[in-house]
């Protein structure tokens, strides 16, 4: 199971950017041909975040399509198969574009000072 060591690393760059914040949503982008299914990812998320400062982060999964340029013609095309010339010329030489990603692409954190008459902000006893 991939996605749970692809969770593991992804929630260590988050902790650090975070720097002790609040995490409310990690952005992921993740190419096609990283084969992730969206489903197991977010229960894969779950149980990395478990009992850890990001366990309420809500993991937001943006699919980025497989791209391809070719070097013909130098026509852009998506892919939602495998293929292997590019539909325009009919030319093998093709430069992938997209479709590796696996980016966190921004966090959202909830740095709002606790304000002091809170309970919170109240020294423990
Ligand atoms: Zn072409």
């Amino acid at each position: 199971m991939h996605e749970l060591s692809l969770c593991t690393s992804v929630a260590e760059i988050v902790t650090r950017h975070a720097a002790g914040r609040h995490v409310v949503a990690v952005h992921l982008q993740v190419g096609q041909l990283r084969h992730v299914v969206p489903e197991t990812l977010t229960f894969c998320w779950e149980i990395a975040t478990r009992q850890t400062p990001l366990a309420e982060a809500t993991l937001d999964i943006d699919h980025v399509p497989v791209r391809i340029e070719c070097r013909t013609c130098q026509a852009h095309h998506i892919l939602d198969t495998p293929l292997l010339h590019c539909p325009t010329c009919a030319g093998h030489d093709l430069h992938l574009v997209t479709g590796q990603e696996l980016h966190v692409t921004s966090i959202e954190v909830d740095d709002t000072p606790t304000p002091p008459d809170h309970p919170a902000a109240q020294p423990q006893e």
